[in-house]
């Protein structure tokens, strides 16, 4: 069995879908200053979109960001800093966007924290932080921009679950509750857009290869007293039988093929990126 720990060349976004084939559309991809967000938001940009960011961190390395993203694709790249784990953080962020956007076309809800521990140790406060910045914040913001979808007759929404909103693993209760929940609430929001041009689909990703993936593996390096290569292959990639990291432009790629016109009919789905993962 061979070990992928080279990751694969970049997707040319410019060769992943027709040219500019959502400009003039807008988008608010949730948690893009880092990681998957931001590589959709990017792929969003690259298709012509214009992008509100939002997430947490260093605001000059977000105002970066924002800078390379507008000056690359040509869109309009605003920010919101708003905390998504608060409701009120979701409501100024909607807000925001509809100030600085108009109206809001697509809806990324990405934004995500993880917390691993057995159910007798899980502490209430991470619980209720998962499944609020996971799950109820997804629902806010759907809930205040699918009306407007809706009445507009084209909308798109993708929330970005994972492999574990279909499977679980032992000591991530409340990730794979968050994350079961989101599958099931992305059923719902397209039972209620389909006949109004709405679709929503959940992306199911396994491991990917971002920054909070790359801290992982050195925690677990120093914990289990191995190196990186086996906490890649031993732990991190067990379950993955491809024995490879997803790419954040592999994801981009697909949710700006839901995103277009080609993805019209596809809607309720839960997509897995996973590498097989969920075959099993
Ligand atoms: P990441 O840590 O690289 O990025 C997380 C983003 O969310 C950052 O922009 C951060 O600032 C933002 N964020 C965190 N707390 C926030 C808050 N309270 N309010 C607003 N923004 C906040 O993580 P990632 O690996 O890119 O994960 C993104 C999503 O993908 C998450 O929902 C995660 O569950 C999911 N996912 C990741 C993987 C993986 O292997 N990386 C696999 C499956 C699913």
């Amino acid at each position: 069995m061979t070990l992928t720990l080279d990751l694969p060349a970049p997707v040319g976004l410019a060769d992943a879908l027709p040219a500019r084939a959502l400009a003039g559309r807008s988008a608010v991809v949730t948690g893009s200053t880092s990681g998957i967000g931001l590589g959709i938001a990017r792929a969003l940009a690259a298709a012509g979109a214009d992008v509100l960011l939002n997430g947490l961190g260093d605001p000059r390395q977000t105002e970066e960001i924002q800078g390379a993203l507008a000056a690359e694709f040509g869109v309009r790249v605003g920010f919101s800093g708003a905390d998504l784990s608060k409701v009120s953080g979701v409501e100024m962020l909607v807000e925001h966007a509809m100030r600085e956007l108009g109206a809001i076309d697509i809806l990324v809800n990405n934004a995500g924290v993880q917390h691993v521990a057995p159910i007798d140790e899980f502490p209430l406060e991470k619980w209720d932080l998962i499944l609020g910045l996971n799950l109820t914040a997804a629902f806010v913001a759907t809930r205040a921009v699918l009306g407007g979808m809706k009445s507009r007759g084209w909308g798109r929404i993708l929330n970005v679950a994972s492999a574990h909103g279909l499977v679980a693993s032992p000591f991530k209760s409340a990730y794979v509750a968050a994350k079961h929940g989101l599958v099931g609430l992305t059923k719902v929001t397209a039972l209620e857009g389909a006949q109004n041009g709405v679709t929503c689909n959940a992306i199911c990703p396994g491991y990917v290869w971002t920054p909070l993936v790359e801290r992982q593996i050195d925690d677990q390096a120093r914990a289990h007293g191995i190196d990186r290569e086996r906490v890649i292959k031993d732990v991190l990639l067990k379950n993955q039988p491809n024995k490879a990291f997803a790419t954040v432009d592999e994801l981009g790629a697909l949710a700006t093929f839901l995103c277009g016109e080609s993805g019209r009919s596809i809607t309720g789905a839960a997509l897995p990126v996973d590498g097989g993962w969920t075959a099993h």
